[in-house]
């Protein structure tokens, strides 16, 4: 009989059998330090006996409800909850399984509440791997390649990454703005351009950071078109960067906010926020999914916000954060193969060039690879899988960074 293999690629070949907050143990007991956190899912660590003890009591009570029929504590209590954290003016949720779901979830909304057809996204972003998220998406050919034709009514404008061409983040962002103009004036006129759709900082395109007056001048066109404001917090929510959403680092003031990863520690759930008046506008029936909002999700979501909180790992977020990146530019600082550390907070990236100053893929998977046999997990980013990144939970403490840092330099 054939065997059948779980997976299309496997980065590491580590079978794990059990997790304890940042670590990952396999059959042979073998102890791992995980800094990919499942790509910045389980933020409260693994198996966090709160979100452990949540979801546990809410499987015995209910573990699904569907919300066309009935609604569920859990459900109500993370709404609730989330009114705490959310940026002032987004007052609904609608919940949703992954971050794919979400994005094609934000766009259906913000088609139908503009009537218009076409979005705009920035180079580099990565929005998922559905269809319509992969057409939004363009942080490597390897995304789209081999399904088209994708999705139509895609415009894609430059994000201000200031290493690319060697400039300041100030040319970078007044470039990236007047290319944003270039193409609401030719591609994607504004009565034709339902919404942008950005990320704080980019994830898989390499973890480069938008800068304020990008998103200051996101808005101002937003505003004056009547264009909305998708912010995906995919990735970056939920404390990652050192503040509850990567847009505040930046006073983003999105018109629909866009989470999944972190929320629920590693149960799938996420979802979009707008304001009521901008949800009304969804059509009856467009939105919705049989899975959304499953009571054990929102349960584990609601233990995570109390973790977050009573942990303070947001503040952690920022200073083991502070510690990690001290620790990366040393180490940087003595091999010409990285060229850049960069990131928020607990997303970290190091960008690996050859001596060309070519990106330098093969580099950075021999590096991630030679980290994993020595016991640290790592995963790599950017649109030539150059950079190696960090995203440990949110939980790791003081000493795991070190060790981290210290496999980190072995292995480079
Ligand atoms: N948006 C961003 C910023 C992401 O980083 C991701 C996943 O990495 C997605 C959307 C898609 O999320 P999912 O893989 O849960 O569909």
């Amino acid at each position: 009989m054939a065997q059948l293999s779980p997976v299309l690629k496997q980065a590491t070949p580590v079978v794990a059998t059990r997790g304890e907050g940042v670590y990952l143990f396999d059959a042979d007991d073998r102890r791992y330090l995980d800094f990919t956190a499942g790509i910045g899912v389980t933020s409260t660590g693994h198996c966090h006996p709160t979100v452990v003890a949540a979801a546990q009591e809410q499987v015995g009570r209910l573990i699904h409800g569907q919300y066309t029929t009935v609604l569920h504590e859990p459900l109500l209590r993370l709404v609730d909850r989330m009114g705490e954290v959310l940026p002032e003016g987004l007052d609904r949720m609608f919940f949703t399984n992954s971050g794919s779901e979400a994005i094609e979830a934000a766009l259906r909304l913000a088609r139908q509440a503009t009537g218009r057809p076409n979005v705009i996204t920035f180079h580099g972003g990565f929005h998922g791997r559905t269809v319509a998220a992969a057409s939004m998406t363009s942080s490597g050919t390897k995304f789209k390649a081999g399904f088209a034709p994708l999705m139509a009514g895609v415009q894609v404008s430059p994000f201000p990454d200031p290493g690319h061409f060697g400039w300041s983040q100030d040319e970078a962002t007044a470039f990236a703005l007047k290319q944003l103009d270039y193409t609401l004036q030719t591609l994607s006129q504004p009565d034709d351009t339902a919404a942008f759709f950005v990320e704080p900082v980019l994830g898989e395109g390499g973890y480069v950071p938008a800068s304020t007056e990008f998103l200051a001048g996101l808005r101002e066109r937003a505003d004056r078109h009547g264009i909305l404001l998708v912010v995906d917090e995919v990735q970056t929510g939920w404390g990652r960067t050192g503040k509850f959403w990567g847009g505040e680092h930046f006073g983003a003031r999105p018109d629909i906010l866009v989470t999944a990863k972190g929320l629920a520690s590693g149960f799938p759930l996420s979802g979009i926020a707008a304001s009521n008046a901008l949800m009304e506008k969804a059509w009856p029936g467009s939105q919705g999914g049989t899975y959304g909002g499953n009571a054990v999700a929102c349960a584990a979501a609601v233990a995570t916000l109390d973790v977050i909180e009573s942990e303070g790992l947001v503040a952690n977020a920022e200073q083991r954060g502070a510690q990690l990146r001290q620790a990366l530019e040393k180490v940087a600082g003595q091999h010409d193969a990285i060229t850049d550390v960069r990131g928020l907070g607990l997303m970290l990236g190091n960008e690996f060039r050859d001596a060309e100053g070519k990106p330098d893929g093969a580099a950075a998977a021999r590096v991630q690879s030679k980290a994993a046999e020595l016991g640290l997990l790592l995963l790599t980013c950017g649109p030539w899988s150059q950079v190696v990144r960090f995203i440990p939970a949110l939980v790791v403490g003081e000493q795991q960074v070190d060790d981290a840092a210290q496999l980190w330099a072995e292995a480079v």
